[in-house]
């Protein structure tokens, strides 16, 4: 179903006004955690200076330390929905478990498959047959075809209307956080309808990796990105290192909008 070979045109994924696929790439952005109204707000500000058309946040946070903040919640929820309602952006957010899809998806505008869960069988089902569309992140340690077989698993449960992102894989490699599979992404597309999009954030897992690593996905033809955002990185109860801040908006936006067209 997710083959190129199945369709002939490629896919665009329409999230409320936004599309992903068949045009200009698409700027995702926002905090990796929903933490307070206050933060949640200013960073869905900072998304939409640098031109964004969705809002990203986790209020279900995978975290590899049971101690670490797990995030909100439906609380968590709640706020990103207000700052919808603020912002007019619509939100992406990921979900953990296949108990909590009709909640997410109550909230949600698109649902979020994690790195962790690309291979969570029964959370693929549900995702597929809850009536949005579904960000699917590669799993770190997947190949490619796993990649794909996840989205046909998606695909065959209702939905077309998936988004591939690449966002580093595991590597033998210890400066970046992740290797940020470049390939993957023309291969992903030459094997697939779907649209693509690569996190430089999780990859490299440092801000000032950031716009060089969104400048080899455009350049690689990546169908967007999505990226980390935070008012105070350095209080940032998740990921504060691979944030960017208010003077990395300019020049993301500038990129994002005259990169593709140099190309
Ligand atoms: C995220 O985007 O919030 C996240 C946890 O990403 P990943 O699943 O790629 O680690």
């Amino acid at each position: 179903l997710v083959s190129r070979e199945s369709h002939s045109a490629r896919t665009v994924v329409r999230v409320a006004d936004a599309t992903i696929g068949g045009g200009a790439p698409a700027l995702i952005a926002g905090p990796c955690a929903v933490e307070t109204p206050e933060q949640t707000l200013a960073a869905a500000r900072m998304a939409a200076t640098a031109g964004a058309s969705l809002l990203r946040g986790g209020a279900y946070k995978p975290r590899t330390s049971p101690y670490a903040f797990q995030g909100l919640g439906e609380a968590g929820l709640k706020i990103l929905a207000d700052v919808r309602d603020a912002t007019g952006l619509p939100i992406v957010t990921e979900v953990l478990d296949a108990a909590d899809v009709d909640l997410v998806a109550s909230y949600a505008d698109m649902l979020q498959i994690g790195t962790r869960n690309m291979q969570n069988f029964a959370l693929l089902r549900a995702v597929g047959q809850a009536g949005l569309p579904v960000l699917l992140k590669r799993g770190m340690n997947a190949t490619i075809e796993e990649w794909l077989m996840a989205a046909e698993y998606i695909a065959q449960s209702g939905t077309l209307d998936i988004v591939l992102c690449e966002r580093g894989i595991r590597t033998f490699e210890k400066a970046t956080r992740n290797t940020l599979d470049i390939s993957a992404v023309a291969v992903a597309q030459q094997l697939s309808h779907l649209p693509v999009i690569v996190d430089p954030s999780h990859s490299g897992g440092q801000r000032r990796l950031v716009l060089p690593l969104s400048r080899a996905a455009l350049a690689v033809g990546a169908d967007g990105v999505i990226v980390d955002v935070h008012p105070t990185p350095e209080t940032a109860l998740c990921d504060g290192p691979q944030a960017l801040v208010e003077e990395d908006l300019a020049p993301l936006r500038e990129m994002l909008e005259t990169l593709p067209s140099a190309l």
